[in-house]
């Protein structure tokens, strides 16, 4: 058997392959192209399509597919296969240069939020050399960017890619500010934590809900949740881990570096999390991780549960984007550094976070908006939807004794004085973390953690990396016209302090006081479901921050609008309808026959016996009569509700009238067959038990 550093990768075009099979000058050019940027030459692209052609095909491939992302929030593939027909009647394995670089997929089935006129549907994928070409079974998987004709972008890799240049370029004139010439380029990374739930397959099929919508529409509360809170880093059962140990493999074949996993706080509730790259990889991964964790999950007669809240009153699963910024020097900006002079550059790029985030809560919100995620923001497992900032103590008392220019304690020197030459040294932070923060700050990087299981992660990073390189070019502006550059910076750093420290909070983000501190007293925004959030994507501050670091065209922020929206409203109308259907066909129908058999006995009974007791019988059957017409009303009353949205004006009327009926609806219907659930006996229930899904793996 093959070790882990034997196959690691071995499913990648990797730096190691291309080394091995390029010519030197090939290898160089493509080099210059993955790492500044540069065009790639025809001659160059013929050459490496072959030997990518040439290694996919010895490694079993029969295709290759332009892989993508649009904004469906998974991924695409169109296959096509490498054969030729040759003259003499059997065919020849072939992949050029123009295949490679670009595709043609008929994209009229993608959501393009009216940017692709009906008379030309098509959509083009541009080849990415950033991130490596892999083989999924039999493809050859080329990870590319889709735009329209007009080359709006179609996916979330573009955007993407375009927001890490953004912050590379306003970082570098940072950088050069603090003499550092020998850096050529700044990227961020991601670490994201996948959280996820596991049942088996026998049970999932029972469940329409769950195959239908990935949640669970109905479902009484089980005995036994998470009360205890054994599940959380407890041992894991052989049938996970037989599961974890394969997806490891896989993952690892295809360069993806899973490093832990563990169970979380619900039982069946696992997570697993790679070691961090560069984002516009991470993000590839991200997507590849969350694919191959549901097929594998098949291969062990498992479902992988990705959707944000599958079982209500039981955690729902998130993801945790953790983000730095680092130089190709190897620097991480987010780490304190050794000398006073490297912290005032640590404490400047800690200021552009904190302005960032400040200045755009709305769209780090937004990024996050999903109907799936709005079950989970402000539970009382999850950050609320209020958008705040941890730093920690430590980082807490440093700003404190800059703003109010006095001592810090924990410094040796006794004054605090900005001037860089001054600056204390200080440790990493130590205190303990903060988990109810949706975004802290974590020693060397910060943790966004409102993102939602399912979410890509390109959605938060291209907001995150935007709004960053705003406050940088702020910064930078300033700095470079600056007469002296020390005071310059010391009144930046601490005006940004006074500004901004409004979004730094300390405290338990889950406590309902810190809602009341943060909206009313603070000021700081809470949208808190996503018709409330994305309208806000089109406020003036947003699109002019955006187009203006060229992450989107107002084209672009329309287009994704209103495809949000759109993905919103189709998910909520999908689940109402999947009830209205369960309630209808089954659940009213079960209580109804077991009723009716109850009545039965107690016929029986009384024929057998008038004195033989049947309080139970027909206590039971008024009870769940009385439930079942409620449930028929309910069922009626969501019906109708559903129809109702056909006379919203526009997307974003009928997010307000699922958010304000359709899923008030919802949740009376199921409240009236949850409680008719733990009336009814088992044998007759249609479904199996929030406790059958959640304990079924062994
Ligand atoms: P926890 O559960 O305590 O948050 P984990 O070890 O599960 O911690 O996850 C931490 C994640 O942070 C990992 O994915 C790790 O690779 C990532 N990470 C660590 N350092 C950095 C960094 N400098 N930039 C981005 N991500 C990082
Ligand atoms: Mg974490």
């Amino acid at each position: 058997m093959k070790t882990v550093p034997e196959f690691f990768g071995s499913h990648v075009f990797d730096d190691r392959v291309m080394k091995s099979s390029l010519s030197s000058d090939v290898y160089n050019s493509l080099k210059k192209t993955i790492d500044e940027g540069a065009t790639l030459d025809i001659s160059v692209a013929n050459a490496v399509a072959n030997a990518m052609k040439d290694w996919a095909v010895k490694n079993g491939a029969t295709h290759y597919t332009h892989w993508f992302q649009p904004l469906t929030g998974i991924t695409a593939e169109k296959h096509d296969s490498f054969i030729s027909p040759a003259p003499d009647g059997s065919v020849i394995m072939e992949f050029s240069g123009k295949e490679l670089i670009k595709g043609e997929p008929d994209a009229s089935s993608f959501p393009s939020g009216g940017l692709r006129a009906t008379f030309e549907a098509r959509g083009y994928t541009a080849w990415d050399p950033t991130s490596y070409a892999f083989i999924k079974g039999k493809t050859l998987c080329i990870p590319t960017a889709f735009c329209s004709y007009g080359s709006e972008a179609l996916d979330k890799k573009t955007p993407l890619l375009r927001s890490m240049e953004a912050l590379n370029k306003q970082a570098l004139r940072i950088l050069r500010l603090f003499g550092n010439d020998d850096v050529k380029c700044v990227r961020t990374s991601v670490g994201p934590e996948q959280e996820y739930f596991l049942i088996t397959k026998e049970m999932y099929d029972k469940r329409p809900d769950l195959r239908f919508t990935g949640r669970t529409l109905f479902g009484a509360k089980p005995p036994k949740g998470q009360e205890m809170d054994d599940h959380y880093f407890g041992v894991i059962k052989p049938k996970v881990a037989e599961y974890m140990e394969d997806l490891n493999d896989e993952l690892w074949k295809l360069g993806i570096l899973a490093k832990t996993e563990h169970n979380e706080v619900a039982p069946a509730q696992h997570e697993l999390a790679p070691i961090y790259t560069t984002t516009n990889i991470a993000t590839d991964h991200n997507q590849i991780t969350m694919e191959i964790m549901q097929k594998i999950a098949a291969k062990h007669g498992l479902v992988c549960l990705l959707h944000e809240k599958p079982f209500a009153g039981v955690n729902g699963s998130g993801k945790h984007n953790n983000w730095s910024i680092s130089t190709d020097t190897g620097i991480n900006l987010l780490s304190p550094g050794e000398t006073p002079y490297e912290n005032a550059q640590f404490l400047l790029f800690l200021c552009a976070v904190i302005k960032a985030v400040d200045d755009y809560q709305d769209l780090l919100r937004i990024s996050v908006a999903t109907a799936g995620n709005d079950h989970r923001l402000g539970a009382n497992e999850a950050p609320p939807a209020v958008v705040s900032m941890f730093l920690g103590d430590e980082l807490n008392a440093v700003l404190k004794a800059i703003e109010t220019d006095t001592p810090y304690e924990g410094a040796k020197t006794t004054q605090m004085k900005l001037g860089v030459d001054v600056l204390p040294k200080f440790n990493r932070d130590t205190t303990d973390r903060n988990r109810t923060s949706p975004f802290a700050f974590t020693g060397n990087k910060f943790e966004f953690r409102m993102l939602g299981s399912s979410n890509s992660i390109a959605c938060a990073n291209i907001m995150l990396n935007s709004a960053v390189a705003e406050s940088l070019k702020i910064y930078a502006d300033r700095l470079e016209s600056a007469e002296n550059f020390k005071e310059e910076l010391d009144k930046m750093i601490r005006k940004t302090i006074k500004d901004h420290k409004k979004i730094i909070f300390n405290g338990n983000g889950y406590d309902d006081a810190w809602i009341k501190e943060a909206t009313e007293e603070r000021g700081l925004l809470n949208y808190r479901t996503t018709p409330d959030a994305i309208p806000h994507l089109l406020d003036k501050k947003n699109t002019e921050m955006l187009i203006s670091h060229k992450v989107f065209t107002e084209k672009e922020l329309h287009s994704r609008y209103e495809i949000t929206l759109e993905n919103y409203c189709k998910t909520v109308v999908i689940e109402a309808n999947t009830m209205v259907d369960m309630a209808k066909t089954e659940i009213s129908p079960a209580i109804a026959k077991y009723t009716a058999d109850l009545a039965k006995a107690v016929k029986n009974k009384r024929i057998a016996d008038e004195s033989i007791p049947c309080g139970y019988e027909t206590g039971t059957i008024k009870k769940l009569s009385m439930l079942n017409d409620s449930i028929a009303i309910k069922t009626a009353e969501l019906e109708d509700a559903i129809i109702k949205l056909q006379d919203a004006k526009n997307v974003e009327e009928e997010g307000y009238a699922i958010r304000d009926t359709l899923l008030v609806k919802m949740s009376e219907l199921r409240s009236f067959c949850d409680q008719a659930e733990t009336l009814t006996s088992k044998e007759y229930w249609p479904y199996p038990s929030y406790a059958d899904l959640l304990f079924s793996v062994k």
